[in-house]
């Protein structure tokens, strides 16, 4: 006993929150960029023989107000660091960001003053991919886990955003002049 029996076929009765993260779940569209050589796995994880698009993910924007996905896909430099900080501030909530990559994810081996080490100091990351560089059904996977961590937001979830991402102007304007230093 139950409304689903009073109601007349192929109508179906769901939950608000359950219906938006479905439809979350499968239009995840990522933002068109890349940084390195992991970059190269991510355009391969788009052609037929991947298939991406099983996901709703195929569509690659090239704005971030059209982006909700982040896919970091290489070593993050200092120079890039204010750059990716400021594309990602664009985006709109909800917005999600995978770490593709040992470099995005810590550095990888480049253990220097001239690479940030893990994508995490200046942005919170929601998937971590091993590997150097991972193939593209780890990204398939990373997608995977990121749906699963969709499925279980509620709306509640997004009522403190307008705290402050990690990184603070100040230390924008910091990673900016060692930046400039740099180029000097
Ligand atoms: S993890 Fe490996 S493949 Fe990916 S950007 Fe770093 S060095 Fe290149």
């Amino acid at each position: 006993m139950g409304l689903e029996e009073k109601l007349p076929e192929g109508i179906l009765t769901t939950q608000l929150e359950a219906l938006v993260n479905w439809s979350r779940q499968n239009s995840t569209w990522p933002l068109l960029f890349g940084l390195a050589c992991c970059a190269i796995e991510m355009i391969a994880t788009g052609t037929a023989r991947y298939d991406i698009a099983r996901y709703g993910s195929e569509l690659f924007r090239a704005s971030p107000r059209q982006a909700d996905l982040m896919i970091v896909s290489g070593r993050v430099s200092n120079k890039m660091a204010p750059v990716i900080k400021r594309i990602y501030d664009q985006m709109c909530e909800p917005k999600w960001v995978i770490a593709m990559g040992i470099c995005a994810s810590a550095g990888g081996p480049f253990n220097n003053y001239a690479i940030i080490q893990g994508v995490d100091k200046i942005m919170p990351v929601d998937v971590y991919v091993p590997g150097c560089p991972p193939r593209p059904e780890s990204l398939l996977y990373a997608l995977d886990k990121l749906r699963e961590k969709q499925a279980k937001d509620t709306f509640r979830t997004y009522a403190n955003l307008d705290q402050p991402t990690q990184l603070t102007a100040s230390e924008i304007d910091a990673l900016e002049s060692l930046r400039q230093k740099q180029t000097a």
